[in-house]
């Protein structure tokens, strides 16, 4: 990043780097935990979630992109081990050994719920003070409330019995 555009965030850099890799570390477990959950799902709507959830894995991915983009333009280094993944993550990954669509709706609902967390915080400590990562935080907050309504709305759907 040039001279102008470093002196123009007022974090301190590198914490906030931790913290963009905390996010780095969650958005490839939330990837693989839709994306494997996608493979693997039974039971009701199969096709329908299935296809969701591998949507909102394509998403997660272009999380990871943004964040990993945003870590090196600020000087830092995004993770380049997947064993820090585990170690570094906001929010736990839960491994969908149930594969039935609502056991995997609810989990990835909880998965969701813990990033709309991660990232509204990460926005409180950006405010005023970086809007570039404040902006694409934003715009990942974004996708993670409609990740949480799309699942939701699946669920209740689920819910509502057959006429
Ligand atoms: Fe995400
Ligand atoms: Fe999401
Ligand atoms: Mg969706």
């Amino acid at each position: 990043m040039g001279t102008k555009g470093r002196e123009i965030v007022k974090v301190d850099v590198k914490e906030l780097v931790r913290q963009l890799n905390k996010a780095l570390a969650d958005e490839w477990q939330a990837y693989y935990q839709y994306w494997v959950g996608a493979k693997v799902a039974v039971g009701r709507m199969r096709g329908i979630v299935a296809g969701e959830l591998m949507e909102h894995a394509k998403e997660e991915l272009e999380h990871a992109e943004k964040l990993t983009d945003r870590i090196i333009q600020l000087g830092g280094t995004p993770l380049l081990n997947p064993e820090q993944w585990k170690r570094e993550c906001n929010c736990s990954y839960d491994e969908p050994h149930d594969p039935n669509t609502r056991k995997l709706l609810e989990q990835n609902i909880k998965g969701e719920q813990c990033a709309i967390q991660v990232y509204r915080q990460l926005l409180s400590m950006l405010e005023g003070k970086d809007p570039i990562t404040y902006h694409l935080v934003l715009e990942i907050l974004k996708d993670e409330v409609e990740h949480e309504e799309d699942l939701e709305a699946m669920l209740e759907d689920m819910k509502t019995p057959l006429e």
